[in-house]
């Protein structure tokens, strides 16, 4: 159970969902026809990595550039299936790529959207990427779709309407639990706080564990990281407080704020927070480092001294 898992499942919820668009954009026709359908609509799910990485190949991953990417399946499709227009084909190949492939990818990682016109890298991260809530009913739609002879967009569409409602879902209780943090966890400096899903380095086998979200908070003297749950209920339970007595430039890398490290080799002095106070007006923290506990006051805004103990 690794981040192979991870992968597979991510490239076949590409696959399923552009599958399931492109499905329900064209006629119903044959069995085989059906099946050539799932196959093509399928290849365009996947088609943006199939040309290259989003990092290496930015254009792979531009909305405007979508028709583009997909040209190629249409004019095989063409081939293959005279029967349907091909702007019908290039059409439905870019709405898979496009509903499949890029709004999944912006829904788990970042993407250059917006390419060329902006470098910027978009991201939700609302989904872990492989999510079974997306690519389950996806792939049941489908083959109910196969195996149906009537009506058989029918389990289709009910399924990628369920894969919208679930991203809704996803995107709200991030925004709540996000507001939760910011409340519970006020810093005197600027802050940024992230709010992702839970992912373990194992492929859990619960689904219920795919619901659940993590925080971090983060500022040019605090870390701060734990569990949220499944709405911000485990908020509070597992909390990481990294206190770093000298002050951190906070920048923004690959959708997320991080520390930037001074010297690229050494990691900065941290504090692992046990106790937080305010006395007599002044902020206190104790933590240990190297089984060594220290104790620091700010003596103005964002500078802190250590105060020796005895
Ligand atoms: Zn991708
Ligand atoms: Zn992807």
């Amino acid at each position: 159970m690794d981040a192979h898992l991870y992968l597979f499942f991510h490239i076949l919820s590409h696959a399923l969902l552009g599958a399931a668009i492109f499905y329900i954009l064209l006629p119903e026709g044959t069995w085989v026809q059906r099946i050539a359908s799932v196959f093509i609509g399928g290849l365009s799910g996947i088609a943006p990595d199939l040309l290259g990485g989003r990092d290496s190949q930015p254009w792979t991953h531009s909305l405007l550039f979508a028709p583009l990417v997909v040209l190629w399946i249409a004019l095989i499709a063409k081939l293959l299936l005279r029967k349907v227009s091909f702007w019908r084909w290039w059409g439905a190949s870019t709405a898979s790529a496009i509903g499949g492939h890029l709004f999944l990818d912006y829904m788990g990682h970042d993407i250059p959207l917006l390419y060329p016109f902006s470098d910027k890298l978009l991201i939700m991260e609302a989904l872990t990427l492989g999510d079974p809530w997306v690519w389950f009913p996806l792939a049941a739609g489908l083959l109910l779709a196969i195996c149906l002879k009537r009506k058989t967009k029918f389990p289709v569409l009910l399924a990628v309407i369920f894969v919208l409602l679930y991203c809704v879902y996803k995107i709200i209780v991030k925004s709540i639990i996000y507001q939760e943090v910011e409340a519970r966890y006020p810093v005197g400096e600027i802050s940024y706080i992230t709010v992702t899903p839970n992912t373990y380095y194992e492929f859990p086998i619960d689904p219920r564990t795919w619901l659940k979200f993590k925080y971090r908070t983060i500022s040019s003297h605090h870390s701060q990281m734990g569990e949220a749950g499944y709405w911000g209920e485990k908020l509070g339970s597992s909390d990481w407080h990294h206190f770093y007595p000298e002050k951190q430039e906070v920048i923004f890398l690959r959708g997320e704020y991080t520390l930037k490290l001074r010297n690229n080799d050494e990691d900065p002095f941290l504090i692992v927070v046990s106790k937080e106070w305010v006395e007599d007006g002044y902020h206190y923290i104790e933590g240990t480092f190297d089984d060594k506990t220290y104790l620091y006051k700010e003596i103005t805004p964002g500078k802190w001294d250590e105060v020796e103990q005895n």
